[in-house]
């Protein structure tokens, strides 16, 4: 075929959609993804994946175009996903694929509110998202690895945490794998010819991020049931023993987070040694963590302490835009502090949140950015410092605003209100103000969508038997910041008093009563307040 007639078949195809491709808000806003069913096949002579997904879809305006995301195949790299056939009620539906997307024309318009369940049969060697490769020891193994949005790699989804949906995954592969996915095993039966099939249904809504399985010569271990929820262990051969060691955690998290945030949301727990290319993955009750996880001899405790926390935070109250990822990630990071102090006690506590405060101010001085940072496309950039440490240290200062109690309730009210569904910053806002009764605008405002922190200069001296002087000057070139700052007076003869500065000018001065001669002078003693002193 030459090239002019390709482009006149090409020019045809597209006239039967729309010119032009969906922004992810309109998209959001004409369909409404309700559940996946992925028949995945895979083997062990090459790396080329068969699938066969079928997709149940509502539509939230009446139209005749479905756009899925999808990676195409590309010559240069040989890899990517070729579509076959798509068809729904058994008639096959015209459908082109753009470099990263499917646009099916349903053939005729569908109503406003009417669903449509359709299939799609493709094939092709995935680029990215899910993982094919040897592990440690030379045995084959697949794991999905959608994060932030790379499940479009190998599976035609709305790869968006918006679009939440209930899925199955039906895995065909070579006898000798295990297959691990989120949700209840269904059916797990032998095909013939060294074949298996092994059947996962999860049957609570997930983003496509946390939607994968993993296949490999598995034992799993660690079997145990924690209200009613089954939790287990699954660890490559060779790691049984340390593995089952490492993962001994299974159920303190869940059993901790349960009764401190809310009810689990997903039918089972299973932590899996994996290939992630991350420390861990919190696929929805299916956690992948790194290979050398199961090998370590350091504790793995924070790890899964910060895993099953996502499973409350971000997994089922989802950031419904990746800018709000501090609503999964933050909260992770926060918690698993919040674990530590619960299990482990306050010097523990203090000295994470110390570190992560030096993190969060070196990082600043490479990338000074707020942590809501509307300039960010590239999605994989958002995992650093402060979607991470700074928001966690939002919500360590967001809980000493508010209290203990309150906070907490807060938290609880946030989970209840959101479980399984999306939220925005300004929705965990409003639970918050509606929790405690106090307007939080600009508290969230100069921590989320500022950038920096303050950055402080300061003097103090003795004036008279009875006072001493404090002079407090916020250095930075960014906005000034509003916050409380506790001093702590250790006096000559013994003893220490601590004070509470409410600052938020450029200079403060303050005069403290005070009933002897002091020695010295600690600022932020308990560590509550996100800044940096200048030396
Ligand atoms: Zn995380």
């Amino acid at each position: 075929m030459r090239i002019s007639s390709i482009l006149f078949l090409l020019c045809f195809a597209f006239s039967l959609f729309q010119a032009k491709a969906q922004n992810h808000q309109q998209r959001s806003e004409s369909l409404d993804v309700q559940h996946y069913r992925f028949e995945i096949t895979i083997n062990d002579d090459n790396d080329r994946i068969a699938g066969k997904t079928t997709i149940l879809i509502r539509f939230l305006k009446a139209g005749s175009e479905i756009q899925l995301d999808l990676d195409a195949f590309d010559f240069s790299s040989g890899k990517g996903m070729n579509v076959e056939k798509v068809f729904a009620n058994s008639a096959e539906l015209k459908f082109i694929q753009t470099k990263k997307q499917l646009l099916i024309n349903t053939g005729k318009e569908i109503n406003a509110g009417e669903t449509l369940e359709l299939t799609i049969e493709y094939s092709g060697v995935p680029a990215d998202g899910l993982i094919i490769d040897q592990n440690r020891y030379g045995d084959r193994t697949f794991f999905g690895d959608n994060w932030p949005n790379r499940a479009h790699f190998w599976l035609p989804v709305v790869d968006h945490p918006s679009d939440k949906a209930t899925l199955e995954f039906v895995v065909k592969a070579p006898g000798h794998y295990k297959v691990v996915s989120s949700g209840k095993l269904v059916e797990e039966k032998k095909l013939g010819n060294r074949q298996k099939l092994t059947h996962w249904q999860e049957n609570v809504p997930l983003s496509t991020k946390v939607m994968v399985f993993g296949a490999a010569d598995f034992v799993v271990g660690n079997d145990t049931v924690w209200n009613q929820i089954p939790v287990n262990s699954w660890v490559f051969k060779e790691n049984r023993e340390k593995g089952f060691h490492n993962y001994r955690y299974g159920t303190k998290a869940l059993e901790y987070f349960s009764a401190s945030i809310g009810p689990y949301s997903y039918e089972k727990l299973a932590h899996v040694q994996s290939k992630t290319r991350y420390g861990g993955m919190e696929n929805a009750g299916c956690i992948f963590y790194n290979e050398n996880s199961a090998i370590s001899d350091k504790s793995q405790e924070d790890l899964f302490a910060h895993e099953v926390a996502h499973q409350w935070f971000g997994n089922s109250a989802t950031e419904e835009n990746w800018h709000h990822v501090w609503l999964s990630e933050g909260f992770a990071t926060y918690l698993t502090h919040v674990y530590n102090q619960h299990f482990y006690g306050e010097e523990m506590f203090r000295n994470g949140l110390k570190k992560d405060r030096a993190r969060v101010i070196g990082y600043f001085h490479r990338h000074p950015a707020p942590i809501i940072d509307t300039t960010v496309t590239e999605y994989i950039r958002l995992l650093n410092a402060n979607s991470y440490q700074k928001a966690s240290w939002f919500l360590h200062m967001l809980r000493h605003k508010l209290g203990d109690d309150v906070f907490f309730a807060g938290l609880r009210n946030y989970y209840r209100e959101y479980q399984n569904k999306t939220a925005l910053t300004s929705d965990f806002r409003k639970v918050m103000e509606e929790t405690s009764g106090e307007n939080l605008e600009s508290f969230f405002d100069q921590w989320l969508r500022q950038a920096g922190h303050p950055v402080i200069d300061w003097s103090w001296q003795q004036t008279s038997d009875k006072t001493i002087e404090i002079n407090i000057k916020q250095t930075q070139k960014q906005a000034f910041f509003s916050f409380p700052l506790e001093v702590k007076l250790d006096y000559k003869n013994g003893g220490s008093a601590t004070f509470r500065i409410n600052v938020s000018d450029s200079t403060t001065q303050q005069v403290l009563q005070v009933s002897g001669n002091i020695r010295d002078i600690e600022l932020d003693p308990e560590v509550k307040l996100l800044f940096e002193a200048v030396k």
